[in-house]
């Protein structure tokens, strides 16, 4: 079925000649590896690509070759539509439209709802990026230093590193074949994966001040004034989600960040055996079993209340397991 699906994807992007390549509002490392992995690849094949996000590049991923050429709109005229790591036309954002319509879906999320005439949905995949690099050749492309870059940088960011629990001996090989075509491993750690801004740390300071335990439940909340007082000035958690999971008594990790535009940004991370991707799915959201988010309406902490009650439902139908 798959095989098929890819062949089909590599005779598309054969046969285009303008490309529009989309991937997801707040982006992450896996969004833009993805977008840049596979852009640049076909750029290098003389073909004409736009690469658009309805949001901006992040700071920490300017670094990267061509990172100057995505853009927030579509400027030309395209035959070939392709959304990259995007579960659903949400995610999207103002390129979710009904009108716009997809050729092609490459993503690895398990909620993904198959919006486009050719649907790759690979969920064993630990990247988007990762099925990129795995077709790339066999779809007739060549990976550059900068395409492999991106790549290697997707995948590093989307396993925190190599450790998230679906990680699998094929995508170290993969990983390997990347530092073979070029990508420096040792820079994408420090810049993607480890390292963070004085004002991303000062930020967690605050979230740290309000971490609470409760029936394997660890949560915090970032809020506005948080943000401002840190000087940070991403509206994202700035990564506090991995320190959460750190903990060991963390079954279910969970921050709660409030957004300038009144909205509560929500992020889960669970241990294995446990599926946040249905809790984030009964607010709007989505994601993996290991990892899911979603946006919601409201007041963060009249929010936090109700999530962290069904949150704790959940985990509880589980708990013969633990
Ligand atoms: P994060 O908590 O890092 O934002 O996201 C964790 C995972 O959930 C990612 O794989 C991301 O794609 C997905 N995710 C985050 N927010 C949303 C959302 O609002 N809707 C959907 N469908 N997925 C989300
Ligand atoms: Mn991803």
């Amino acid at each position: 079925m798959s095989s098929h699906l890819r062949t089909l994807i590599g005779e598309a992007l054969q046969n285009a000649e303008r490309l529009l390549l989309v991937t997801h509002i707040r982006p992450d490392g896996d969004a833009i590896g993805s977008l840049l992995g596979l852009g640049l690849a076909l750029i290098d094949a003389g073909k004409s690509v736009q690469m658009v996000l309805d949001d901006h590049v992040p700071l920490q991923f300017k670094h990267l070759t061509g990172s100057e050429r995505i853009q927030s709109k579509i400027r030309d005229n395209f035959d070939l539509s392709i959304a990259l790591d995007c579960s659903d036309r949400s995610r999207l954002g103002t390129f979710g439209q009904e009108s716009l319509e997809w050729n092609i879906n490459i993503d690895h999320h398990i909620t993904n709802d198959g919006y486009a005439k050719i649907n790759l949905i690979e969920t064993e995949a630990v990247a988007t990026a990762e099925i990129i690099a795995t077709n790339l050749e066999g779809w007739g492309f060549k990976i550059s230093n900068a395409v492999a870059n991106a790549l290697l940088m997707g995948i590093l960011t989307d396993t925190i590193g190599f450790r998230t629990y679906n990680m699998r001996p094929d995508v170290l090989r993969l990983a390997a074949k990347l530092m073979d075509s070029g990508a420096n491993l040792p820079e994408l750690y420090a810049r993607n994966v480890y390292q963070k801004p004085f004002e991303a740390v000062k930020m967690w300071g605050s979230g740290l001040s309000r971490l609470q335990r409760k029936d394997g439940i660890i949560w915090t909340i970032l809020t506005n004034q948080d943000r401002k007082l840190a000087g940070y000035p991403g509206k994202d958690d700035a990564d506090m989600i991995n320190l959460l999971t750190a903990i060991e008594d963390a079954k279910i990790s969970i921050v709660f960040v409030e957004q300038p535009n009144g909205k509560v940004k929500v992020s889960w991370r669970a241990v294995p055996g446990v599926d946040v991707s249905q809790v984030a799915a009964q607010f709007g959201g989505g994601g993996h079993p290991a990892a899911a988010g979603a946006e919601l309406n409201g007041e963060i902490q009249n929010l936090s209340e109700i999530v962290l009650e069904k949150t704790y439902l959940h985990l509880k139908g589980k708990s013969k397991e633990f």
